[in-house]
């Protein structure tokens, strides 16, 4: 890599992924510093066809073969760039494993990210669906993104506001193709604030014998909470939640919650929309633990769709549909991927 960047062609994408699918990359290329990556950008099989970008895989879903070059940002260091007796600002490469950097914050005594630990993927791809999990959603902690414009190989600096973030979605995610995140940029803080009334937080650490927790002691509690819920993409394929938790109008929410009362709603990010359990509808159409040959639904969690094995991404694309469909006819409610789908359109 002494020029920056290593190329493949006819590249092979199963262990670069999470579901472990079988696809092809054209042209595979790992860039580790911004100047490799303009320069990348500047060649025509880049330049004058769709290309995309891949962290860990982890949220992306190859129906078919990308059609283009699959690009790879490989940098991967982490440094405080400003700080004062309250917070620092953390920058990290886009390479950078995602739960690398939530351990690296918590090593330096720096809170915030406790609750998305174990989140698989690349600091790169955090901002693009604005991660969350117990409660918390990366984009709270945004200071600046920095993304390289694929048209021109220019840097721009996004500060948070300019992110849109929403729930699991931001303007990185609504243009697509206009940005290629370089760097992260995370303001945390020295001091704990806790957030600990979350499914099962309290409880884990009650359990532990845990009464005055450190942001390290509740990483730790949600890691095991994880790992018991969550298949380990390891020794079964998945991507985590396949399809978002659909927001509604309230009353929508309303009235669907008078003829299923054990239906959770969660408040929404605007005060006239609710947020109604995605796994709850799924497993109310009698999906969970579901299989069609190597394509399946976990037994442990209904929203997250496995490779047994051998499932072709075009055959998890066609289950997620019929559980899709399912929940549609059964409730009236549109499930919506969460992550990407390459090669056929959702
Ligand atoms: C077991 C498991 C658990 C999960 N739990 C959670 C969870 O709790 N919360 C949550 O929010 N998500 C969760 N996910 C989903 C996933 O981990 C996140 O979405 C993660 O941010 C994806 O990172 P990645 O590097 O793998 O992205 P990829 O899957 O490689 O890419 C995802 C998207 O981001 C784009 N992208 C990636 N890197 C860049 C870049 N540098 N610049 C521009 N675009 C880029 C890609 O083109 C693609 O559109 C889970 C996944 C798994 C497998």
């Amino acid at each position: 890599m002494n020029q920056g960047f290593r190329t493949q062609r006819d590249a092979p994408l199963r262990g670069r992924n999470t579901f472990g699918v079988t696809a092809h990359a054209p042209l595979w290329i790992e860039v580790t510093t911004p100047e490799a990556l303009a320069g990348v950008l500047t060649w025509p099989e880049v330049r004058d066809e769709p290309f995309l970008v891949i962290g860990g895989g982890s949220n992306i879903l190859f129906a078919g073969d990308p059609q283009g070059a699959v690009i790879s940002l490989r940098a991967r260091d982490i440094r405080i760039v400003e700080q004062s007796d309250q917070h620092a600002v953390v920058r990290a490469d886009a390479g950078v494993r995602w739960h690398d950097l939530v351990q690296w914050t918590l090593r330096q005594g720096l809170n915030g990210l406790e609750n998305l630990v174990l989140i698989p993927g690349t600091a790169g791809a955090a901002p693009i669906q604005n991660i969350g999990a117990y409660g918390t959603e990366a984009g709270e902690f945004v200071h600046a993104v920095e993304s390289m414009d694929p048209a021109t190989g220019r840097v721009r600096r996004f500060r948070q506001a300019e992110c849109d973030f929403a729930y699991r979605d931001s303007r990185f995610k609504r243009e697509a193709g206009r940005h290629l995140i370089v760097a992260l940029e995370l303001r945390l803080s020295w001091r704990p604030r806790l957030r600990l009334n979350y499914a099962g937080i309290a409880q884990a650490l009650e359990a532990a014998g845990i009464d005055s927790p450190s942001a390290q002691d509740v990483a730790d509690a949600i890691a095991g909470i994880r790992r018991a819920k969550l298949p380990d993409p390891e020794r079964l394929g998945n991507a985590g939640s396949f399809f978002k938790n659909p927001i509604v109008p309230t009353a929508v929410a309303e009235a669907l919650q008078e003829r299923f009362p054990d239906l959770p709603v969660f408040a929404a990010n605007r005060p006239e929309q609710r947020k109604l359990s995605a796994a709850w509808l799924i497993d109310a159409c009698g999906w969970k633990g579901h299989r069609t040959g190597d394509a399946g639904i976990a037994d442990s969690h209904a929203l997250v769709l496995v490779n047994h094995g051998q499932a072709s991404g075009a055959e998890l694309l066609d289950l997620a549909r019929r559980v899709a469909d399912s929940v549609q006819q059964r409730f009236d409610v549109m499930l919506e991927p969460e992550l990407r789908v390459i090669g056929a359109v959702w």
